[in-house]
């Protein structure tokens, strides 16, 4: 049911890309509404003069103290569960709802409209890259939908908007589920479970929980990943509507209920009439971003995009979709930059930007997709060990460059496991380092190599983000196609 806000004192945790339309819808919809924001820069006093226009008080300077009267605190993504301004909601009997609980609880205030069911999509790594891929298969089936959610398309904005959709592909960060207690999926996946986040969740059992929060309450399928036991024991710990089903996804030969890879087609062994006796081609693998990699001769997708193509038509197909649409919509899909994306071939070397390889998971299905590889890695490391990455990698690398405020602890992983592979260690952490990168590996790289920038660190170190980062290493590496790869003035430490 739609909750009564009219008149209700809500408290807004954050200004920034949730808080400030959060504020607006609320104030919109006749709450009472005070934001309160630990910053006071230039940038949150513009913001706060905006809401002001609406009627709606900002509290910059501080974010710790639960504004007097409160009853609901809507918090954007980014705040610590730990935060005293939840404890002190705890202490009051104030519920705590995020940005996406809010979306989820308006999506019926108007009746003359049928709420879009939500496809949810969750997981360490792979996130934005399955719900895209969902989006483009429902979008072959006929279905009005989009992508959305922590891809950057606010769900408060597509539930308070007017465009009607008939089904939601909807990504949903640890952080966001967190806070989204009675959200109810369709049907949803955990795609993998790697430590990540650890310092906002506290501990990895709580951030498990807050993945396997998805699941909770779906009506149609649970698909979980086959090779990931912890998602599947999300699963089986979830409580779920009467006749919801869980769903597997494999690389390998689907069994019952499962949809897999058998030779070079992707399977559905759980949509189908008989599954014991069945199964149902939908796709073969180089339909997966036919287009985007060139048709049949480009390069083979990497594994980890097999899985998340799989995990993307179990949730079409539980939605009903027909096998035809899957490889339509796979064909069609197109990734977002900086994920594996391919730069360029300069002298029989293959350039590729997986600048968004931020943890060392992602990192580990990156370069388990090449056979021979120069390694540009580094950046801050969020507490990660490297050990388990550079073990299961060591027989593919050429070579490695280090960069960035942690690389210490790669060339240390790569001390014990990898010793004979020559480290290249820029010592160095400006923006122009990237380019320097480039340079070595370009020298250690020999013909049928692929150089790869799969940081498994977060880029703020030297960056903006990790989109400046691939930037910077696509605008060297197009340098050094043009033949003025220029030379380096600091000499690296090798
Ligand atoms: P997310 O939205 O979860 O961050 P993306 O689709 O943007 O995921 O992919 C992020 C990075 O994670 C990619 O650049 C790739 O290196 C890696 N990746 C993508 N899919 C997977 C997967 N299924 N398993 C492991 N790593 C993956």
């Amino acid at each position: 049911m739609t909750p009564e806000l009219h008149g209700k004192h809500v408290t807004v945790a954050g200004l920034g890309v949730s808080g400030v339309p959060a504020a607006r819808v609320l104030r919109g919809l006749g709450a009472e509404v005070t934001v309160v924001n630990s910053g006071d820069g230039e940038r949150e006093r513009a913001q706060a003069a905006d809401l002001a226009e609406l009627g709606v008080r900002v509290r910059l300077g501080d974010g710790d103290t639960l504004p007097e009267g409160t009853e609901l605190v809507v918090t954007t993504p980014g705040w610590k569960p730990s935060s005293p301004l939840f404890a002190a909601a705890a202490a009051a009997g104030v519920p705590v709802w995020g940005d996406v609980e809010l979306a989820w609880r308006l999506r019926d205030r108007d009746p003359a409209r049928k709420p879009a069911p939500w496809l949810a999509v969750t997981g360490t790594n792979g996130k934005t890259t399955t719900v895209r891929m969902l989006a483009s298969i429902l979008t072959a089936a006929g279905l009005r939908t989009a992508a959305v959610g922590n891809i950057g398309v606010s769900l408060l904005d597509v539930v308070m908007g007017e465009t009607e959709y008939d089904v939601l592909a909807v990504e949903l960060s640890s952080y966001q589920l967190h806070w989204a207690p009675s959200v109810r999926a369709h049907s949803a996946t955990v795609l993998n479970l790697a430590p990540d986040h650890l310092d906002w969740h506290g501990s990895m059992a709580a951030y498990a929980a807050d993945k396997g929060r998805v699941y909770e309450g779906n009506r149609v399928a649970c698909v979980y990943n086959a090779a990931d036991p912890a998602t599947e024991e999300l699963v089986r710990e979830a409580d779920v509507e009467e006749g919801c089903r869980a769903i597997g996804f494999t690389l390998g030969t689907p069994g019952p209920s499962q949809l897999g890879v058998v030779d070079d087609l992707l399977v559905d062994r759980a949509f189908v009439p008989n599954r014991q006796q069945q199964a149902q081609e939908l796709a073969r693998i180089p339909d997966i971003a036919a287009t985007a990699r060139g048709g049949d001769e480009g390069p083979p997708p990497a594994p980890h995009n097999i899985a998340n193509a799989l995990a993307a038509a179990a949730l079409a197909r539980a939605f009903g979709v027909e096998p035809a649409a899957v490889r339509d919509g796979l064909r069609a899909f197109s990734p977002d930059p900086h994920r594996i994306e391919y730069v360029a071939e300069v002298g029989g070397v293959t350039w590729i930007d997986d600048s968004k390889a931020t943890n060392t998971h992602a990192a580990e299905a990156s370069l388990a997709a090449y056979e021979s590889i120069v390694w540009i890695a580094g950046g801050l490391a969020k507490g990660a060990t490297f050990d388990g990455l550079v073990e299961a990698s060591a027989k593919r690398l050429r070579g490695v460059v280090l960069i960035g405020a942690d690389r210490a602890l790669i060339r240390e992983a790569l001390a014990r496991h990898a010793a004979e592979v020559p480290v290249v260690d820029l010592d160095r952490t400006d923006t122009g380092a990237m380019a320097a990168a480039v340079r070595e590996a370009a020298r250690l790289a020999e013909p049928g190599d692929t150089v790869l920038m799969a940081p498994a660190c977060a880029s703020m170190d030297m960056f903006v983000n990790y989109n400046a980062r691939g930037d910077a290493f696509a605008a060297a590496v197009r340098e050094l196609a043009s033949g003025d790869g220029g030379h380096d003035q600091d000499s690296p430490r090798h």
